[in-house]
């Protein structure tokens, strides 16, 4: 069985934009991200959540 590698974006809560994409071990998914990263559409750094499809 292959394993799939999920990939998941990193969207800004305050604008909602996908800034980022990385992917995550199973082991990880379970748990939710909340990142603080650059938003570029903010000019700031922002909370970053995982995003949905
Ligand atoms: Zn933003």
């Amino acid at each position: 069985m292959a394993k799939k590698k999920k990939f998941i974006k990193l969207v800004c809560k305050q604008c909602n934009k996908i800034n980022y994409f990385t992917n995550k071990s199973k082991a990880l998914v379970e748990e939710k991200l909340n990142l603080k990263k650059f938003c570029k559409w903010c000019r700031k750094h922002t909370d970053h959540k995982e995003g949905k499809k």
